[in-house]
């Protein structure tokens, strides 16, 4: 698939971005000036941006827990997803959703629960296709949940309703600390796909040109009315599953094999050796995007805190 190198750049800058986002988060984190627990996508930057780059406009994006890159990957501005998780007024959510809660429309927010995110995106793509919007929902969801019950009667109801979702399954060979292989009998995730009468096919979630062009494809099928559709996106989580995860379930030397095959060096070098953009171009790039996220923890800091007022605006129950 031919891309504009301008959305290339924005492809890898936008990756970058996301490193450097978690990296300081992660540090921020530490020095416990972030009060909620905090799940990073370290590893995964390709498989989260790369997606939601394939979605046009008035496309709606659901995400689980671990969302930070698919948030920035939908265009989301990291300085006010900053203030949110120090708890500024200038968030998305006025300081009051913390890491798990930034939405701007677009993006309707991470899942806490992370199996209602397949039952919530049917009710939005029922409303889609309803409506006759011509737009579709890409719900992204865990190896873990995918073996919940939200995720088969999601999916069941999205098959038999022929709903416009990608259920985009992230594969990162753990459900917290339990390795995929002690949770499920099947070699291949999407094989479940078949239980279900639905197109399921596995892709390599580190490349980022191949999670672009098969959502894509993906997303095409799924607007013209062709059902939902099942992807498997087999990454890697090189940072631990949250804020206080101590590694012990996995060796260093698996998780040293992993970074080896870091999704923004294996861009960085197609972009290079295909002549699309020179490393002089791409250091640019990754040094715009960390300094960024500098400036991003500035706006956060100087950020008003949120008046007592306003804690119980937005509440619906
Ligand atoms: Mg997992």
């Amino acid at each position: 698939m031919e891309l504009k190198k301008e959305v290339l750049a924005k492809m890898f800058y936008r990756m970058n971005q996301s490193r450097f986002f978690d990296v300081k988060v992660n540090a921020l984190y530490n020095q416990k000036r972030i009060a909620e627990n905090i799940h990073l996508s370290v590893g995964q930057e390709a498989s989260a941006i790369s997606a939601c780059m394939a979605m046009d406009e008035g496309d709606k994006i659901i995400m689980t827990h671990r969302h930070h890159a698919q948030a920035i990957g939908s265009g989301m501005e990291v300085h006010k997803m900053m203030a949110d998780l120090l708890g500024k007024a200038g968030g998305y959510n006025s300081g009051k959703g913390g890491s798990e809660f930034s939405s701007d429309g677009v993006n309707l927010g991470a899942f806490n629960q992370p199996d209602t995110a397949y039952t919530t995106a049917c009710g939005v793509a029922l409303a889609q296709k309803m409506n006759e919007t011509g737009n579709i929902v890409l719900c992204f969801g865990g190896d873990g949940t995918s073996n919940d019950g939200d995720f088969h009667e999601a999916i069941n109801y999205a098959s038999v309703l022929q709903l416009p979702i990608i259920f985009m399954i992230e594969n990162n060979g753990y459900s917290g600390s339990t390795p995929v292989s002690k949770t499920m009998k099947p070699q291949k995730l999407s094989d479940r796909a078949l239980a279900y009468g639905i197109p399921g096919m596995t892709i390599d979630g580190n490349d980022a040109l191949e999670v672009y062009e098969m959502v894509k494809n993906a997303a095409n099928l799924v607007r013209n009315g062709e059902g939902p559709v099942l992807i498997e996106s087999f990454t890697y989580r090189t940072c631990g599953h949250d804020g206080h995860d101590l590694q012990l379930y996995r060796s260093q030397n698996e998780v040293a094999e992993w970074a080896g095959y870091d999704p923004i060096n294996i861009l960085k070098e197609q972009l290079i050796e295909e002549r699309i953009l020179p490393l002089s171009i791409l250091d640019k790039l990754a040094e715009n995007a960390e300094s960024s996220i500098e400036d991003a923890l500035s706006y956060a800091e100087q950020a008003p805190e949120p008046v007592m007022d306003s804690v119980i605006e937005h509440l619906f129950a």
